[in-house]
């Protein structure tokens, strides 16, 4: 297949999965904007939930994304957390209601079924082709990975123990499996998806 024909089969799966979440969003008075934001807090790690951060993630402007967070906490889909170490620092933190909603929403119910008839093979072969093409996209845009932890250069496992090779901090399970601001690809690229 040339890039001709390649293209718009992205782009339409994109509008299509927009159309949904804007729908969904709707409701709640929220635009697709705000559960994009609340979907990385969700599955970012420690290191990674701050309004910076998720202003890298989207693209978008620090206006926009001040705005995003600001309408996120009226709603209390997030708190915010003072780093214990630099005072500086907030944290943004997905409350149980945030994490319902997006359970509730996202991804689409529409994309579940989808994906779900292509079956496990499909799934993750074009888990895998979507990371090299997204890792292309980047490259080409400069732009962080925002890979899964395990798939880091720097993610160290010593059996069922791990840590981070640039901060020397340790990792649990639950983190090796969190997207990262600082994540360097590794060779572990069929891992990546999540990001
Ligand atoms: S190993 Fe990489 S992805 Fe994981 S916390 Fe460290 S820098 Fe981030």
């Amino acid at each position: 297949m040339d890039n001709a024909n390649l293209y718009p089969l992205i782009e339409r799966i994109g509008n299509l999965l927009r159309t949904q979440i804007r729908k969904a969003g709707n409701d709640l008075g929220l635009q697709p904007v705000h559960l994009q934001a609340l979907d990385y807090l969700a599955r970012c790690n420690r290191y990674s939930d701050t309004s910076a951060a998720v202003t890298d993630y989207l693209g978008a402007t620090k206006g926009t994304v001040s705005q995003t967070l600001k309408v996120l906490e009226r709603k209390a889909y997030i708190t915010k957390v003072i780093d214990a170490g630099d005072k500086r620092v907030q944290h943004l933190k997905v409350s149980k209601s945030g994490h319902e909603l997006l359970s509730a929403c996202w991804p689409p119910s529409m994309f579940h079924e989808a994906s779900e008839r292509l079956g496990e093979t499909d799934r993750n072969q074009m888990a895998e082709l979507l990371t090299r093409m997204l890792r292309e996209l980047q490259r080409a845009n400069q732009s962080r990975t925002f890979g899964v932890c395990k798939s880091c250069s720097f993610f160290r496992s010593d059996g069922s123990r791990y840590h981070c090779g640039l901060t020397t901090e340790r990792l649990s399970l639950a983190d090796s499996e969190k997207i990262c601001r600082e994540h360097t690809p590794g060779t572990l690229a069929a891992a990546e998806f999540a990001a």
